[in-house]
């Protein structure tokens, strides 16, 4: 709120002209005597009159802007006070014209129209503003508003008449010699209420400051005005022209204070709301063209692109979509936050490499686009590719994760595979997502990929039968403790039998499962049936058996996981210590969301494997803060063990980091007697893999169990 001196502050101006009033008025003062009778009276009446055309303008003015300016709007207070002017505008006139001097009209000018006439019109400023003041402000209508201003022009009439009348109603208020005690009365009355007036208006002063402050200066001079008026000898005194002076700029200001609210404020208010909305079209219009975390222009905008360019001319034109590699990954493990910066990184490696004249496009989700507005030989665009991927050589730095990504870059051609705007950008989507499993990621658009896509929607559509269906079962693959040489642990692994397709691989349904949130009743699923069918196993084996679960990043990421984890093990009576939840690597890198739950998990006696180990970004070192129990060493590693030195030397490494840690490392993949034979020299805890036995349906690794042990046994005495 502003203060009192700030509000002061504001109004410079007023003050200025304020002072040269006073300076008027102090020289009037000081120069009493010699300046008496200084207009004479063959001037003094039109110079009274002039000073009264000022006065009365300005109360018309103000009844005149109000009744204008109300037209649409129609608040009482705002209304009354036009008509209140209007009635001192009329009396003003029929001061002037009645004051001593004036010709004749209706009867004789002397000192009696005209001071009635003034006191009226002096009485009704204060008293009409005060009452103005305390009443409740409200709307009201157009008929009112008429009634007002024709009720207030009826009482000036009044006025006049009584004035008028040609036997005099009302006493004298001049005499030879002065002021009536009756006109001194009166005055002191107006003075009263005009200072009652300056009090109620400093006390509204932050309503509308800039107004009021001038309502207060006003008041201020028509009590300059009062003490004039009393104080003359005769109407020639240099008091009297002074006090009128005061009136005239009392009115002035009064003028102007209702210019400003009625004319000024509201246009100001008109301006600023104008600019703001040209603010807001400004943005709209951003927004419709532009990505908003990026800048970068927008699909629409490369549309709209497309579709003059390729209007323009005929030649060759081809259209590049990219997508961001571990985009998703991020997103799941950081957070949108951080996805997000990873993009606005990659934006602006993208715009540095790009060549002058190409513009990048920002399309949904991960996927950026360049266009080519034309080219002669296939060479420019493989250039225009090898300068994109040359962006990702650098790993990015995300909050201080290094992920090193890549670009999966997808091109349409024009003319050659579409001659239409839409399905450019089309087919350069479907081969960004192709350029997504091929090595070299980069896939020129071919028809097939269509198909590809239309397939994949097909595959989720599918799948949300196939939960609903009972499509789906769990195979169990056994694991191999080498220090017991036992297997009193299994992994689940979900399976998926198509009615039409037969068996589908979860590695191509899995992902498809995540992006499309089906990964949550599917996940609930399988860990449900693993659990019930492991206690089904150890009541017929009167055997311990522990259940490995593969959970997805998303399961993690629901709300009440671990809760649902505790009902399924009371549900299903599963012990806790022989549930082990496998997590993968890459959701370990969202510390502060993980670490919460995988503790609550822990908590209730589970134990937590990460899967994979090895491919993702983390290090062993910030491994040693989650709360894990083991480690499963991809089987991409296992696989070249023996002929590759550097996985043989990773392989070696982990083990002996994971004896470090107190970690338990189980070797996935084991395909040879070899590599089994390497693992046991080298201290691994347990093995999986087809050498052991593939996963099996639950019937086969009740009835198998026997045999696979006794193939383990016959391994290990070898
Ligand atoms: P994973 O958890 O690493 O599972 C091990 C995968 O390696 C399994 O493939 C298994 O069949 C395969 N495997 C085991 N031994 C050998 C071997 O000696 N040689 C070779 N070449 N492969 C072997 P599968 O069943 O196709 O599963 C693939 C992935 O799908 C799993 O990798 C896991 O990440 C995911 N997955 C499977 N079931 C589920 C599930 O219920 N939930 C979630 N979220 N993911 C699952
Ligand atoms: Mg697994
Ligand atoms: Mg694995």
């Amino acid at each position: 709120m502003k203060t009192y001196k700030q509000i002061l502050l504001e109004q410079k101006p007023l003050f200025l002209y304020i002072l040269l009033i006073y300076a008027i008025a102090g020289t009037a003062v000081v120069f009493r005597k010699p300046l008496h009778g200084i207009f004479g009276e063959e001037n003094y009446v039109t110079i009274h009159l002039v000073i009264e055309i000022f006065v009365a303008f300005c109360s018309l003015a103000i009844a005149n802007q109000i009744w204008l300016s109300s037209k649409f709007k129609q608040n009482s207070k705002i209304i009354y006070t036009g008509a209140l002017f209007l009635a001192m505008g009329i009396l003003g006139i029929t001061h002037a014209i009645s004051y001593k001097g004036m010709p004749f009209f209706i009867n004789e000018s002397d000192s009696y129209a005209a001071g009635w006439f003034y006191m009226t019109s002096r009485l009704l400023f204060p008293a009409g503003l005060l009452a103005i003041l305390v009443i409740k402000e409200k709307q009201i209508s157009t008929a009112k508003r008429v009634m007002a201003y024709a009720g207030s022009f009826l009482f000036s009439v009044f006025i006049a008449i009584i004035v008028y009348w040609p036997s005099r109603l009302l006493p004298e208020l001049i005499e030879e010699g002065g002021v009536t005690v009756l006109k001194s009365n009166l005055q002191t009355l107006a003075f009263i209420l005009t200072v009652l007036l300056i009090v109620l208006l400093i006390k509204q002063i932050r309503i509308w400051p800039r107004f009021f402050i001038f309502m207060i200066a006003a008041s201020l001079n028509l009590l300059c005005s009062d003490v004039m008026f009393v104080s003359y000898a005769d109407v020639y005194d240099i008091y009297n022209f002074t006090g009128h002076i005061f009136q005239f700029s009392a009115y002035w200001l009064v003028y102007k204070s209702f210019y400003f609210f009625t004319v000024e404020q509201p246009f100001i208010a008109l301006m600023n709301s104008n600019k703001s909305l040209e603010q807001k079209e400004r943005k709209i219009k951003q927004l419709a063209y532009y990505d908003e975390g990026t800048t970068l222009p927008n699909e629409r905008f490369l549309r709209e692109t497309l579709n003059e360019q390729l209007l323009q001319t005929d030649s060759r034109k081809a259209l590049i979509v990219f997508g961001v590699d571990r985009y998703e990954g991020v997103k799941n493990a950081l957070g949108t936050v951080y996805a997000d910066r990873m993009l606005e990184m990659i934006a602006q490696r993208v715009k540095e490499q790009l060549p002058p004249g190409y513009l990048l496009y920002k399309l949904p989700e991960d996927r950026f686009a360049v266009f080519i507005a034309q080219y002669e030989t296939e060479q420019t665009v493989q250039q225009l590719i090898q300068k994109l991927q040359q962006t990702m050589d650098e790993t990015l730095v995300i909050e201080h994760f290094t992920v090193s990504s890549a670009l999966n870059i997808g091109v349409s051609r024009y003319p050659a595979d579409t001659k239409s705007a839409e399905d450019l950008v089309q087919f350069a989507q479907f081969a960004a997502y192709e350029a997504a499993k091929k090595d070299d990621r980069i896939a020129f658009y071919t028809a097939s990929m269509q198909e590809a896509r239309a397939a994949r929607l097909m595959l989720e559509h599918d799948l949300k039968r196939a939960v609903e269906q009972c499509e789906l079962f769990v195979e169990y693959q056994p694991q191999l403790d080498l220090h017991s040489g036992t297997i009193h642990s299994a992994e689940a692994l979900v399976r998926w039998r198509h009615p039409e397709k037969g068996l589908i691989a979860p590695l191509d349904f899995i992902p498809v499962a995540e992006e499309s949130g089906l990964i949550i009743p599917i996940g609930k699923w399988v860990l449900e049936t693993a659990c019930a069918e492991t206690v089904m196993w150890q009541n017929k084996h009167k055997k311990t058996m522990t259940v490995a679960v593969n959970l997805s990043i998303g399961q993690l990421y629901e709300k009440d996981f671990p809760l649902f984890v505790k009902q399924t093990l009371d549900r299903t009576g599963l012990e806790p210590s022989h549930l082990q939840l496998e997590i993968t690597e890459s959701m370990t890198v969202n510390t502060n969301l993980i670490i919460p739950v995988l503790q609550e998990l822990k908590n209730l006696g589970v134990t937590i494997a990460v899967d994979d180990f090895g491919t993702g970004y983390s290090s062993l070192s910030y491994l040693k803060d989650f709360p894990i129990d083991c480690l499963k060493i991809d089987r991409s590693f296992i696989r070249s063990i023996l002929e590759n030195p550097d996985d043989e030397a990773l392989v070696r490494m982990i083990l002996s980091m994971a004896k470090h840690l107190n970690l338990k490392v189980v070797a996935e993949g084991i395909e040879t007697a070899e590599q089994l034979d390497y693992l046991l020299k080298n201290g691994c805890d347990k093995i999986q893999g087809y050498f052991i036995s593939r996963p099996i349906p639950y019937e086969a690794f009740e009835a198998e169990y026997p045999a696979i042990q006794q193939f383990a046994d016959e391994q290990l005495k070898n």
